[in-house]
């Protein structure tokens, strides 16, 4: 049977608005991917998770800065507490039942956060000398990144790649028991790593018709068997 793979959803007051790009990734994967919308009752964590072989934590608005003891900066954006709050709750329980877990952009800012780490609320404010990290053509490669050797980054990607970016934030101090394996050339941490986790800050989503993008939905469906 093929793995039945969970998506976190992205949503408005109204409609759920996924990003199609991360079902079809799945699919061409050989997952059956079904989308997630916040649950207001945490409890219902446990009975999601036992029908799911894996998960992704996509990406989308930015997380409250009281989950890491700040006060929001001028430039954050809005963030929702019902989507924050089911996150951590998957993510802690997907954790506890060894399920794989690809996180991606605000996914991986999500799981840096829960493991104890800070976040850059706006790197053009706070980290002026960066490279751009916010193309708005997400289709377009934009930055290189160094990749550590030895980590499951490597062996998708190589030592080194070339990715594209769409985040106004980033990781800061990383959480504990995640390790970093992939950095922008400004230093910035683009990819970190635990076991049964692979988390990044670029979107292998969007270039999925590229080998090496697709491999991360490929080594999700290939752990999640
Ligand atoms: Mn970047």
């Amino acid at each position: 049977m093929k793995p039945m793979i969970g998506i976190t959803a992205s949503f408005d007051d109204t409609y759920i608005i996924n990003d199609q790009n991360y079902a079809n990734s799945l699919e061409k994967a050989g997952a059956i991917p079904v989308i997630l919308p916040p649950l207001h009752d945490l409890s219902r964590v446990d009975a999601v998770l036992a029908r799911l072989d894996g998960l992704i934590l996509s990406g989308g608005q930015d997380i409250s800065p009281f989950r890491y003891d700040q006060d929001p900066h001028p430039n954050c954006a809005s963030y929702s507490d019902l989507r924050d709050a089911y996150e951590i709750a998957l993510y802690n329980k997907a954790r506890q039942l060894e399920l794989p877990i690809l996180a991606i952009c605000r996914g991986m800012q999500l799981v840096n956060v829960i493991h104890g780490g800070t976040l850059v609320q706006d790197i053009v404010s706070q980290r002026p000398d960066s490279l751009e990290h916010a193309k708005p053509d997400v289709t377009a490669t934009a930055h290189r990144i160094t990749i550590e050797s030895g980590s499951v980054m490597e062996q998708i990607m190589g030592g080194s790649a070339v990715v594209n970016s769409l985040h106004h934030q980033a990781i800061d101090q990383p959480g504990e028991g995640l390790k970093v394996t992939a950095r922008a050339g400004d230093d910035m941490i683009e990819a970190l790593e635990a076991d049964n986790l692979i988390a990044v800050q670029f979107h292998p989503e969007r270039l999925f018709s590229q080998p090496a993008f697709l491999r991360f939905f490929e080594e999700l469906v290939r752990r999640a068997k």
